[in-house]
């Protein structure tokens, strides 16, 4: 079975862990060094990047996932996890891993209260169309030519990916099914 790591440090990882299960893989909660061998990918959740950014640091995980990433594991992040595979946050210098070529703007779509549930098309194989839930969610301001955009809302890109990066404003994990888990899965099974 397919290992997937999910970032444990803080935020919403146990419905990721829960998401990954539907989808068919063995999440692997990861808090510590050590607990970064032997995944085949990893999930960063969704939750408040500046903490899960100093929580990194301070743990000293932030430069060996880097190296991790750059040496090609297959990652998923969503919402702050987005923010932390950013190369750029506007206007901020916090802790990120910056592998993903794309700017973002932290909390573009408002505060907790607007936080809100659209239908969002997507050309994802097999799933034309999911719920894309917004809380506090990042706007992608800008994306790199090698970045691929598979869901827009209000023009803006919010499902994305780069290689084997890939990155959503929103929060997939909350949907039943699972079907962006199983995207990710698949993908990364068919182009390893
Ligand atoms: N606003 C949060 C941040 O900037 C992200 C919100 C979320 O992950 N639901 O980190």
């Amino acid at each position: 079975m397919v290992k997937v790591g999910v970032l444990a440090l803080q935020g919403d990882y146990a419905a990721h862990a829960q998401a990954l299960v539907a989808a068919g893989a063995e999440p692997v909660e990861a808090r510590r060094l050590g607990d970064l061998e032997g995944l085949d990918a990893l999930v960063i959740p969704g939750g408040e990047s500046t903490v899960m950014g100093l929580l990194l640091q301070r743990f000293g995980l932030l430069e060996p996932l880097k190296d991790k990433l750059r040496a090609g594991m297959p990652v998923f992040g969503t919402c702050a996890g987005l923010i932390l595979l950013a190369k750029e946050i506007e206007g901020r210098d916090q802790p990120r891993l910056g592998i993903l070529d794309v700017a973002v703007r932290r909390n573009a779509y408002g505060t907790q209260i607007d936080s809100f549930r659209t239908r969002l098309g997507t050309s994802v194989p097999g799933v034309p169309e999911i719920e894309g839930i917004f809380i506090r969610a990042p706007r992608i301001i800008r994306a790199g030519p090698g970045v691929e955009t598979l869901a827009f809302h209000g023009g803006f890109p919010v499902l994305v990916r780069q290689g084997l990066v890939f990155g959503a404003s929103f929060h997939p994990e909350l949907v039943p099914g699972a079907p962006l888990h199983r995207w990710f899965l698949e993908t990364i099974h068919s182009e390893r």
